[in-house]
């Protein structure tokens, strides 16, 4: 069996020292919010090369909390991708504003940076590109379009911890950025936590105050917030997993370099794009396939789990009817979401594994051509 993930490998490379933390948290009784809270904000940030980590309870909960800190009003528009995790779109919706989806670019599977501008109208107050699949988008030409248009720039690096573009980390571009620490992600904890990132101390102190019922000190409460803080235990075993988080990232990548090589001459499938300056981190690698349904059934039925992310966009979720989209409206994003099929990856995936998957899918394609 080759699973799509394996968390198991990971807990057992670093047992001792995760459940020693957890012990010393426990023992503490520092269980939310706290020093262990704090050492590992000081841990990201350095990991990030930002001022302010402001950790949180999850990474949908930073979303809305992040463009609450900007000031996001009821009726605002937010300009954002419709290939994404629901969690990017329902973040903008619980603070009452509107996303405004725009098409991707076929090759990166991010939003498509030359089609936003043509979605910018009175009401936009904001962007909130994805850097999917831990693949950067084209950050540089977003910032400048928001720049120009005075509008706010929200990145989601929920699947892009440690991913950079033009050797500048992501989540420092814009305004604002997030980060999911759920368990499957890149830097994942045992159970939910989430990170607002920002340069700016402002934005910071209006999150910190958000994520705490809007507490300015213990008993005076400025504005009304939220119960979104992070718990020490999550904390702790993110501080632990900071210090392996370059040396997985690296083996992810030479994971992705791997599968690019033996299936770069497959007619059938199109390998990730990288572009230039996206130096990306593979918390998914995901490729077109021909016959993507059949082949993923036939993986299965040889040991090999896959994912697709993600197979219904998010114009045509039922969820979000009352937006008003209509198949056809962002093509690309359709025709993608029919042919993507995400491989295995994590760090601890091995060669032979890898030219498991690969001949397999060679196998496939020889037996249905
Ligand atoms: C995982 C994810 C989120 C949400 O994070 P949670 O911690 O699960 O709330 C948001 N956006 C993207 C792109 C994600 O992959």
């Amino acid at each position: 069996m080759i699973p799509l993930v394996d968390l198991e490998a990971q807990y057992n490379s670093i047992k001792t020292e995760v459940n020693t933390k957890i012990d010393e948290v426990i023992n503490s009784r520092e269980f939310i919010q706290g020093k262990f809270v704090t050492e590992f904000e000081s841990a990201f940030s350095k990991l990030h090369q930002v001022n302010n980590v402001v950790g949180c309870s999850n990474g949908t909960a930073a979303i809305s909390i992040a463009l609450q800190a900007l000031g996001l009003q009821p009726g605002d528009e937010v300009i954002t991708t419709p290939h994404t995790f629901i969690a990017t779109t329902e973040a903008i919706i619980h603070i009452g504003a509107k996303p405004v989806f725009v098409d991707i670019n076929p090759k990166t599977y991010n939003i498509d940076p030359s089609k936003i501008e043509i979605a910018i109208n009175k009401h936009t107050k904001a962007i909130l590109p994805v850097h999917l699949y831990g693949n950067p988008v084209e950050i540089d030409k977003i910032a400048d379009i928001a720049k120009e248009h005075h509008l706010f720039l929200i990145e989601d690096c929920a699947q892009a911890h440690l991913a950079t573009y033009n050797n500048v980390p992501v989540g420092t571009y814009g305004d604002i950025a997030t980060f999911s620490f759920y368990p499957g992600k890149n830097l994942g904890a045992y159970g939910d936590a989430g990170a607002i990132i920002t340069n700016s101390a402002e934005l910071s102190a209006k999150c910190r105050m958000l994520i705490d019922h809007g507490r300015k000190d213990k008993y005076t409460h400025q504005v009304i917030g939220y119960n979104q803080r992070m718990d020490g235990i999550q904390a702790g075993i993110l501080t632990v997993k900071s210090k392996y988080i370059a040396n997985w990232t690296k083996k992810r990548q030479q994971n992705a370099n791997i599968y690019n090589r033996l299936l770069s001459n497959n007619a059938n499938i199109v390998i990730p794009h990288i572009s230039d300056k996206a130096k990306p981190v593979f918390h998914l690698y995901v490729i077109q396939a021909k016959r993507r349904d059949d082949l993923q059934e036939y993986l299965k039925d040889n040991g090999i789990s896959c994912g697709v992310h993600y197979p219904i966009p998010l114009h045509l979720q039922p969820a979000l009817k009352y937006l008003g989209y209509k198949a056809g409206d962002f093509p690309i994003t359709e025709e993608v979401s029919k042919n993507i099929i995400s491989l295995p990856m994590y760090p601890e995936l091995t060669e032979d594994q890898i030219i498991t998957v690969c001949n397999t899918i060679d196998k496939f394609y020889l037996q249905n051509t």
